[in-house]
């Protein structure tokens, strides 16, 4: 008989209930947020967590502790071979089941994923001018993320949503064009705040755009209502604010000048199967081990396996801090980016 879930509650009294998946710490763009042009030092394939090993952890989180969703993210997540068998190992746990993509690799598989049971897509799209995505992405690929964006909406995945991460004097010039975009293609865009999270380490407060000063932006040109989306903001990240003329609605991700930590219900695990409390959090609980290293002569009952990994997940929730701490004197930088935590 399956055992009735039991609410993770952290110790600030939130209840965890949303799952980050990292699939790969790769990636075929070069974002000027996250990573440097030539690339990091990848893990080895033998050191990713197996399609069966991330969706047993995930049956764990679902079935022991009432997880209502789950997000595959990376590195670029769609760069990792037969990712629709991993939706289909998720498929049958009966959550949201997420994914943050950079958009390129969609035209060929988004009606796959969708058929699979993915249910909605977060793409990546920082700048409709070609100059400036290749500038931010190291990749003229600016026409495939849009045949990206078309294909998700053909392939039913309901909502689509646009990330664009602004930084000061780069993309910033660019948001009404982007809301606009968002608006005549009907998807949702989200303005994420730079944070302090690329491998380069050049995040500096100056280059962050706050939220306020892009919803002004956008208010100037198509005027929003004056109160957010009840619940956004809360429940989800994305503080989320409605067009006055019914056109949709425009989110921000104010991580940096407006944290929202004290709403959190995520967790993530790393491709290598280190599972995190926070984008910032210093301590990692290494799940790997635990699904893994089996004794051979004493294999553990799959049961077993099960208790020990909700075992080391409710460990480490113990741990989960009342909020991160950008901009403060005692900040530290966690040694990974977020394409090695998977964002
Ligand atoms: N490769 C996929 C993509 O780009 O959508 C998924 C992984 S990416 C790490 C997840 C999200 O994190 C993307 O929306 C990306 O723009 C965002 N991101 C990466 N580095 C960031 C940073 N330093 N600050 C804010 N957002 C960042
Ligand atoms: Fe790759 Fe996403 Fe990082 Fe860009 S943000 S380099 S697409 S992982």
């Amino acid at each position: 008989m399956r055992p009735v879930p039991i609410p993770l509650i952290d110790p600030f009294d939130r209840r965890v209930k949303d799952l980050r998946i990292s699939i790969t710490d790769r990636c075929n763009f070069r974002c000027a947020y996250c990573m440097p042009e030539e690339g990091m030092r990848w893990l080895d394939r033998s050191e990713l967590l197996t399609y069966e090993e991330l969706a047993r952890i995930a049956r764990v989180c679902v079935e022991r502790f009432g997880f209502e969703a789950i997000r595959i993210t990376g590195g670029e997540p769609l760069v990792r071979a037969h990712v629709v068998r991993l939706i289909e190992l998720l498929s049958p746990l009966g959550v949201d089941i997420a994914l943050t993509t950079n958009g390129v690799k969609l035209p060929e598989v988004a009606h796959d994923l969708a058929r699979a049971g993915l249910t909605r897509v977060n793409i990546s799209l920082d700048s409709l001018r070609r100059e400036t995505f290749l500038a931010l992405t190291r990749r003229d690929e600016l026409d495939r993320v849009i045949a990206g964006v078309d294909a998700a909406i053909d392939a039913g995945l309901t909502p689509v949503k646009i990330n664009a991460v602004v930084m000061r004097g780069i993309n910033d010039d660019e948001v009404v064009d982007l809301a606009r975009f968002g608006r005549d293609k009907g998807v949702g865009v989200r303005f994420i705040e730079f944070m302090p999270l690329d491998a380069q380490g050049e995040w500096s407060h100056d280059k962050v755009v706050p939220s306020r000063e892009i919803l002004e932006r956008i208010d100037a040109v198509f005027p929003l209502r004056r109160e957010a989306v009840p619940g956004s903001g809360h429940e989800q990240p994305a503080e989320r604010f409605e067009y006055a003329d019914g056109g949709g609605d425009v989110g921000v991700i104010a991580s940096v000048t407006e944290p929202f930590c004290d709403n959190c219900d995520r967790v993530r695990i790393t491709a290598e199967g280190k599972f995190r409390t926070c984008l910032f959090a210093l301590e990692e609980f290494d799940l790997r081990s635990v699904v893994r290293d089996q004794s051979a002569e004493r294999p553990l009952s799959d049961d077993a396996v099960d208790d020990l990994l909700a075992a080391e997940i409710a460990r480490a929730v113990g741990t989960k801090w009342a909020g991160h701490r950008i901009g403060q004197v005692d900040f530290i930088r966690p040694d990974r980016s977020m394409s090695q935590i998977g964002g």
